[in-house]
Order: C-alpha cells, then sequence, then structure tokens
C-alpha cells in the first residue's frame, strides 16, 4: 500500500507551514482545512472526546452542512490555493452520518471549479463503523485516503469507545476496517492514547501492526482539561481528568514503541510520531505535525455553518475568525489575528523551553496542552513536557544514526543493524556483570535492582480492563449562569 506521510493529516491539525513563506509574509499558499459537515454529531458516545460537548455552541442547529455551504467551500478552498494539490479534509463527529450522496455532491462540486492541473486529495476521519460495501467501493473509486480510529485490542479499545448507551464498539470498528481493506481503501490508524491502553504500549503496537495489519498508525494523547469538580473544561481547565494520559506514561508509551519499531519495522511501518522525529532530527522545514513545528496556524476547522476557527482544537468562541459566507477563506486565513495564532505557539514559550535541550524537536509541542508552571512558576509550559523530554532524550542516538545515514544518502533502515549491535554487546555485558555489579546501562544502580531486576522479579503489569469506563460528565455551559 502506498502511504502519503507527507499529507497534512486531519485529527492533529497538521499544518502544511512552510516556514518560508511564514517569514516571508503571512500569505498562505496552501492551507489545510478540517471541515466538519455535521458539526460535533456522532452516532458514537466515546468518554473522552472533547467535540462532543460542541453542540453546545450551536444550540438549536440541524448540524448539516447545505449544498450551499458545500459549494461556497470547495469553491473558496480552491480559489485561495495557488498549489496544485488541494486537500479537501472532513471530519466530525462523525462525517459518514452526511451520507453518502454528500460526498458524491462534493466530488461533483470539485469538478467543476477545479483548475488547469489540480489535484485533490480527499480525506475523511471516521469511526468506521457505519462503513458499507457501498461506501467502500465510493471511497476506493475517487481515491480517499480513510483515517479510522482505534484505540488498541478489544479490551482497551471498548474501554473509552462506546455507544452512547455505553457499549463497546470493537467489532463495529473492526468490520468497517475489515471492509476498508477488502476494498482496498487507503487507510491509517488513529489512536488516541490515555490513561488506559497507555500502560499497554506494546500490546497496543503489536495489535495494530500484526493483527489489523496497518502499516501507519498516529498515536494522540488525550489531555481532558476539567475544571475543580471534574468537569470538562477545555482551554479553562486546571487539571486533567482520570482519563488523560500522564505525562511521564505518554513518554514511556511512545519510547517503548519506539524500542519495538527501531529495532523491527523502521521503513515498514511508519509511525508518525517518529517520522516527525526523524525530520525534525534532520533540520527539515517541516516536522510534518503541526504539534512539532515552531509555529502553526494554517490548519483550520471549518463548521457545518461555514464559521471557521483557528484550529480544530480551538473550537471555542474567542478562536471563531469569521464565517466564509461573510469573507472569503483565504483572506480569514491570511489575516493578522490568525497570523499571530500561529506565531504565537513560537513566542509563548516560556524561559524553561528555549533553553530546553530538544526544543528544536518539540517546540513545546501544542498550545493547547500548556496550561502548567515550569519548575521556577512561570506559566505556559506544556503538560505533556516531562513525557516529550524523555522521549526525545532516548532516541537521541539512533536518531543520530538515522540521520547520518538518510544524508549519507541511504534510508534510516541501517539504524536497525546498528540497534541489534548495540543489542548484542549489551547481552554480553549483562552476562559479564555480577547481580550486585554496577549495571551496564550506566544507571548508578546495582544490576540486580536495573536491568537485572525484570528477570527476577514478578511482573508488575497490570491487568487488561474488563468492561468500559464511567460516562464522561457533560461540560457546564460557560454561558449560562
Ligand atoms: S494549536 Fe497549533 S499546534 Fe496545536 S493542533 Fe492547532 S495548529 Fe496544531
Ligand atoms: S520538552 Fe518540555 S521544555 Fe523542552 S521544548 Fe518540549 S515542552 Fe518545552
Amino acid at each position: 500500500m502506498t502511504n502519503r506521510t507527507d499529507l497534512p493529516w486531519p485529527t492533529v491539525g497538521e499544518s502544511v507551514a512552510n516556514p518560508d513563506v511564514m517569514d516571508r509574509a503571512w500569505s498562505p499558499e496552501a492551507f489545510h482545512v478540517l471541515a466538519k459537515p455535521t458539526g460535533a454529531i456522532c452516532n458514537l458516545g466515546c468518554s473522552y472526546c472533547f467535540f462532543l460537548d460542541k453542540e453546545e455552541l450551536y444550540e438549536g442547529s440541524r448540524f448539516h452542512m447545505s449544498d450551499n455551504e458545500l459549494d461556497r467551500y470547495i469553491k473558496q478552498l480552491i480559489d485561495a490555493h495557488s498549489s496544485p494539490t488541494v486537500t479537501v479534509a472532513w471530519q466530525g463527529g462523525e462525517p459518514t452520518l452526511m451520507g453518502l450522496d454528500f460526498y458524491r455532491r462534493a466530488i461533483e462540486v470539485q469538478n467543476k471549479y477545479a483548475e488547469p492541473g489540480m489535484r485533490f486529495e480527499n480525506t475523511l476521519q471516521t469511526n468506521g463503523t457505519l462503513l458499507t460495501d457501498e461506501w467502500c467501493e465510493f471511497l476506493k473509486e475517487n481515491d480517499y485516503l480513510i483515517g479510522i480510529s482505534i484505540d488498541g485490542p478489544q479490551p482497551l479499545h471498548d474501554v473509552n469507545r462506546v455507544t452512547k448507551r455505553g457499549d463497546g464498539t470493537f467489532d463495529k470498528v473492526m468490520r468497517g476496517l475489515r471492509l476498508l481493506q477488502k476494498h482496498e481503501v487507503e487507510y491509517n490508524v488513529l489512536t488516541t492514547v490515555n490513561s488506559v491502553n497507555g500502560a499497554f504500549p506494546l500490546e497496543v503496537y503489536r495489535f495494530l501492526r500484526d493483527d489489523v495489519g496497518t502499516d501507519w498508525m498516529q498515536f494522540i494523547p488525550v489531555v481532558e482539561r476539567v475544571d475543580e469538580e471534574g468537569h470538562p473544561a477545555f482551554l479553562n481547565g486546571t487539571s486533567v481528568s482520570e482519563r488523560s494520559v500522564a505525562p511521564e506514561q505518554f513518554g514511556q508509551f511512545l519510547s517503548t514503541i519506539f524500542d519495538e519499531w527501531v529495532r523491527n519495522d523502521v521503513g515498514q511501518v511508519y509511525v508518525q510520531t517518529f517520522e516527525a522525529t526523524v525530520r525534525n532530527w534532520m533540520g527539515l522545514p517541516s516536522s510534518g505535525m503541526c504539534v512539532f513545528n515552531e509555529t502553526c496556524g494554517l490548519g483550520v476547522a471549518l463548521e457545518h455553518n461555514g464559521d471557521l476557527y483557528s484550529c480544530d482544537h480551538f473550537v471555542e468562541p474567542e478562536y471563531l475568525i469569521g464565517n466564509i459566507a461573510d469573507t472569503p477563506m483565504g483572506e480569514l486565513v491570511g489575516s493578522q489575528r490568525q497570523y499571530d495564532f500561529g506565531m504565537d505557539k513560537r513566542d509563548d514559550l516560556p524561559q524553561y523551553c528555549l533553553d530546553c535541550d530538544v526544543r528544536f524537536a518539540c517546540h513545546g509541542e501544542c498550545p493547547k496542552n500548556r496550561f502548567i508552571e515550569t519548575p521556577d512558576g512561570e506559566p505556559g509550559l506544556n503538560y505533556l513536557c516531562a513525557g516529550f523530554k524523555d522521549f526525545f532524550h532516548h532516541v537521541s542516538e539512533p536518531m543520530d544514526v538515522m540521520v547520518k545515514t538518510i544524508k549519507a544518502g541511504q534510508s534510516g533502515v541501517p539504524v536497525m543493524e546498528y540497534m541489534a549491535e548495540q543489542d548484542r554487546e549489551f547481552a554480553t555485558a549483562m552476562a559479564e556483570a555480577g547481580r550486585n555489579g554496577p549495571c551496564p546501562c550506566g544507571s548508578g544502580l546495582k544490576t540486580k535492582r536495573c536491568h537485572g531486576a525484570s528477570q527476577s522479579e514478578p511482573d508488575s503489569a497490570p491487568d487488561m480492563p474488563t468492561a468500559p469506563g464511567p460516562p464522561r460528565p457533560r461540560v457546564r455551559d460557560k454561558r449560562k449562569p
């Protein structure tokens, strides 16, 4: 299967930022829009979904993009692009709730306004539960790239990805995924990493690689901000819910999967975070993930009624840039306000980040997660900082090796032989080290308390969950007394 690894990918609001363009002037030649034709409406009730509560932004709405809005959106998207490739990305809520005819019309509108030589990349992020043979035939015929959300094997997936009645959805999602495979529709897998599946990195990775059979995956951390009473509070939350992944846990999750990947799967399996890390390690202009770029602002979100927001993660009244019925989309994306939004990612970093040795790889990650204080009390540090620091330090050596081989005109694949050699040397050193001698890893601990411990102490891995977690409390409407 071909992978479009350079594509901006919807769920992380990935930007197609080109720093050269941004440095010259804010006149974006290509930007990325996540369109939500059903708004926040979804057929499922995943417990950590930050979009479900967004219904309250549009009380009384049908949450249905009209044909007029569709026409206006596609025309403006084309008008605003001077690049030959235009990405049309659909997300939700659950975008398949619009029905297949809506997407047939979308293709007709693209063809109506397409300029000579223009190419469209159609993408759709779905929970997969409503896919049918008819859907998949259409998606294949129109060369769609599908993102399908699955959180790991059944016990891990069903904890949070549930129906509105609270039943697990694993079987339904897998049925949709197998349909995509049967029809050879190109797809990627998106896994949200929460406090439960975050404890099972290898189980998740091996399930996706071996059982699902995917070769392209992305891991998105669940950081669900809540108020003092545990109610979701989006950008105003002062702490995080129990479902949220812990910073160190996320770092460990990524590092553990990286260790498996770098020994076995380089060049075969694409893990978006690792791809982005290699790109930043090489000093390329864009990591391919907005969260790991220095600036952002070129990935906007379009609601069903034409409202345009600064980013998929900032669909909040204070980040509404305008409505495309009043102001052309290109103008809104090119506005000073949106420029400032994108530059603030770089300009608002605390000193702790400016001094950080892995800033070139992390860039403070996404501003939505910057709500804790640095060790010296400065606000604006990323909640996941500790995890990212651990991860980027952990991968530093193999990254150096990959960059060296890639710059020498090879691929990154030889890193696997390098790791195998390292492992052989370490095994020899372990065999020679006594249980009471210093561990060969250099930790300063006795071997029996460090790398020798796992062979002699009972497995402390948690048990897999057996039932869905508690439902999510509704968000408090800030606009009501
Ligand atoms: S705020 Fe910026 S970094 Fe975060 S998801 Fe949006 S575009 Fe990406
Ligand atoms: S690892 Fe932490 S300190 Fe370093 S850039 Fe990222 S968020 Fe900032």
